[in-house]
Order: C-alpha cells, then structure tokens, then sequence
C-alpha cells in the first residue's frame, strides 16, 4: 500500500479495470464531464468546396459532456486517442492553413512557421505533425494509495513538471507558472504553444475567474493535448479524469483531475485557428467576434457551470475522493453523466422563462438561436446539450457586454446570483 511509482503497466491494468467498472456502474470515468467544444462544424463550413460526401455537419458537433447517449462513444474516442495518433481531423486544418491568409500574426515556433503563410514550400505529412503535436501527456492514470489531500495534490503537481520538462518553452513557462498561482491550479502545460496563444488563454482565465470567482478552486489541471483520437475537430474538453487510482476504480481515497485539454490541433496553429475562428463567426455558428480567448472562455463556461453543480452538490476538495466526499462527488458526476443533466437545466429554464416574459411566445430554441447556432446545442443523436448553450452564452457576455444577446445576459444573471 505504500505509493506506487508511476508505472505504466499499471496504467494498464487500470485501463482493464476501468472499463468493466464503467460498465458495470455506468460511471464514466476518464472522460467524464465534460464538454468540449467547438467544433469542427467548422470544417464542413469552410471545406463544403472540397470536403468529401461524407462529412457531416452532426460529426461536428459532439460534445463531450459525459451524457448518456455519448458514453460509449467518448470512451471509445479516448482510447482511439491513445493509439491513432495521427488522426484525420488535422488533415482537414491544414488544408485551409495553406489556404489561409498569409502573414498573419504569429507562429512562434518553427513548426508553426512552417504551417503558416507559405506552407506550399515545405509541406510534408511529417512536417504538419510535427507542428500539431504535443510532446504532453494529459492522460495518463496510475495506482497508487495516496493518504492525504496534500499528497494528492502533490502528484498533481508532480506529473504536471514532470510534463513540463518534455518541452522547453520558457517564456510559457513563466505564463503556466503565473496561472498555477493566480487561478489555484495545480499543474498548467502549455506546451510549445506560442507566447501570443498564451497569453489569449491567460486573458480568459484573467476575465473568468475575476467576474466567477465560485471557479477557484475546481479546475486543478490546464493542459495542452493530442486530441486527435477524439471526435475530429475537438478544440478543447472540459472533463473529470481519475488520475490516481486505489486498488480499483472508484475505491477511495482516490485522486481525480479536474480539467480542460486544449487541442494541439488548434491550439499549435495560431493563425488557422484565427482564421477558423472568423469564419466560424461570420457563418453565424459561433457568437460575432469569436477569438482564441473567447474559445477558452467558452471552456471555462462549463466549467463554471461544473462549479455551481459542486456547489449544488456540496462536493468540497473535489479532486481527493474518500468517503467524506464520495457521496458530494457521485451525485455530481452522476448529474454530468445523465442525459438530462439536472442543474444545468434548472439554471437554463429559469434564463429562459426571464428571456420569455420579455419575449412572449418565442420558444426554447429561439432563446438559445439568439446567442448562436452552436448554442442550440443539438447533438448528433438529436438530444440538446445544455451546458453548450450555458457556455455560448459565457462567450458571448465576455465578447459583447452589454450587447451581448438578451438570452445570454439571462443566462449570466442567473449564474451570478
Ligand atoms: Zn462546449
């Protein structure tokens, strides 16, 4: 019983375990709440000249919000990250890169240097994965028995500088470091991200955890991510990933991470990022003016809803599990898991019957089309995501103040109170 090293043979084991566990229990676990992000409609906007048939706008949208009709898909998606590292959805990227304006601001780095701009040149396969991926695992569970609050978020910390020492980025670095201190965050890895694409993502927590300061506290973990194997077209996920495992999944005292994983995809190509962003926009599916910061906000929506569901919930110390706070954390993992996610609905349903009485008549999906096609929040199972709209709306307070759409500033009203 004593701490077990990292060991990935472990993190093996750990994986069998899991998946009978998740379902046996119908708790799923490594990526539950989540939520992700933005997506890759886009790719079928921007490609619709040159994608092939069989891209479809549904594929986009996926979310990763741990409900129901997407377990099993999610689950699946996460171990194809593991072992397809290459994925489709980059491909899709870095053809409108090559397309995309030239000289925009940016790539620091040389790898990014060479997507941009005159990516005609040099263009290999080789090449554009090199620029897209991270040296940075983000997933990686292990077994151990960890006694105390303070030793788990010792391990937090532990396997995020571990982390860091597989890239040498020190203008970053001190960002991540800033950001560990200011937000309460236990381990941030940007990764080889430029400094300009840092300081977008510090922007947004700077904003969120200022005007939300129920956030602090609930996100142990920012991290940049090969999400390839996800859904193509992930941006970023929102999720609860159980890290440190005690003999089994689910045993207690066990260790979970709070966290949101930026793709590399997206986040290690500033300008077809940027460029993405603005045609996202001006077709309507994002909130106007979208921007790298505002995508980050959106993350930090769900997890600002994830922290009024702790809240809701009681779950304190959310990241070290025992039996004082087992009960707290299945129920919120629970609520994140189930189709009709509760809180969420509760803070959406009283938004929308404020927005109502001042809109008589107009409908459910009316309130949410107001802040952005994205915020419908249809799935590809034709079910609704509500934590979509909560944090479209977030987006659209933080792009557009006061003039943001009267359906989101009831949304923010609500969550405020
Ligand atoms: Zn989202």
């Amino acid at each position: 019983m004593a701490t077990a090293g990292y060991d990935e043979n472990i993190w093996v084991m750990s994986m069998e375990n899991q998946k009978k566990r998740k379902l046996q229990i119908g708790i799923a676990i490594a990526v539950l709440s989540a939520v992700a992000l933005l997506l890759l409609v886009l790719v079928v906007v921007l490609m619709k000249g040159n994608a092939a048939g069989d891209r479809t706008v549904t594929e986009i949208a996926v979310d990763q919000t741990g409900e129901d009709e997407f377990d099993v898909t999610d689950n699946e998606d996460e171990e194809a990250g593991r072992f397809d590292v290459t994925g489709g959805g980059d491909e899709e990227t870095d053809d409108q890169n090559g397309k995309s304006r030239s000289g925009a601001a940016g790539g620091g780095d040389e790898e990014a240097d060479d997507q941009t701009g005159d990516g005609e040149d040099e263009w290999s396969v080789d090449r554009l994965k090199a620029g897209f991926e991270t040296a940075i695992q983000y997933d990686k569970q292990y077994k151990a028995y960890i006694s105390s609050r303070e030793e788990a978020e010792r391990k937090i910390r532990e396997y995020g500088e571990q982390q860091r020492e597989l890239y040498s980025n020190p203008e970053v670095t001190e960002i991540e470091k800033q950001m560990e201190q200011d937000y309460g965050l236990f381990a941030v890895n940007l990764g080889e991200m430029d400094v300009e694409t840092a300081r977008d993502i510090e922007r947004a927590f700077a904003y969120m955890y200022r005007e939300y300061p129920m956030l602090q506290g609930t996100l142990t973990n920012v991290s940049l991510g090969n999400l390839n194997g996800f859904t193509n077209g992930k941006i970023a996920i929102t999720q609860v990933n159980e890290f440190i495992i005690n003999e089994e999944f689910g045993v207690c005292p066990h260790v979970v991470k709070h966290e949101i994983i930026l793709a590399a995809s997206s986040f290690l190509n500033r300008d077809n990022f940027l460029k993405n962003c603005e045609q996202m926009a001006e077709s309507g599916h994002w909130p106007e003016h979208t921007d790298i910061s505002s995508v980050v906000v959106h993350e930090l929506g769900h997890q600002l809803l994830n922290a009024y569901a702790m809240q809701q919930f009681g779950l304190q110390d959310p990241y070290y599990i025992t039996e004082e706070n087992e009960d707290a954390y299945s129920a919120y993992l629970t609520d994140s898991l189930s189709s009709y996610q509760e809180i969420p609905k509760q803070v959406l349903n009283e938004a929308y019957e404020r927005w109502e009485s001042e809109h008589p008549g107009e409908d459910y999906t009316t309130f949410c089309k107001e802040i952005s096609e994205y915020a419908v929040g249809v799935q590809t199972d034709g079910g609704i995501s509500y934590p979509e709209t909560f944090a479209e709306a977030i987006a659209d307070v933080y792009l557009h103040g006061e003039d943001a759409a009267d359906a989101s500033r009831k949304i923010d009203e609500v969550i405020r109170e």
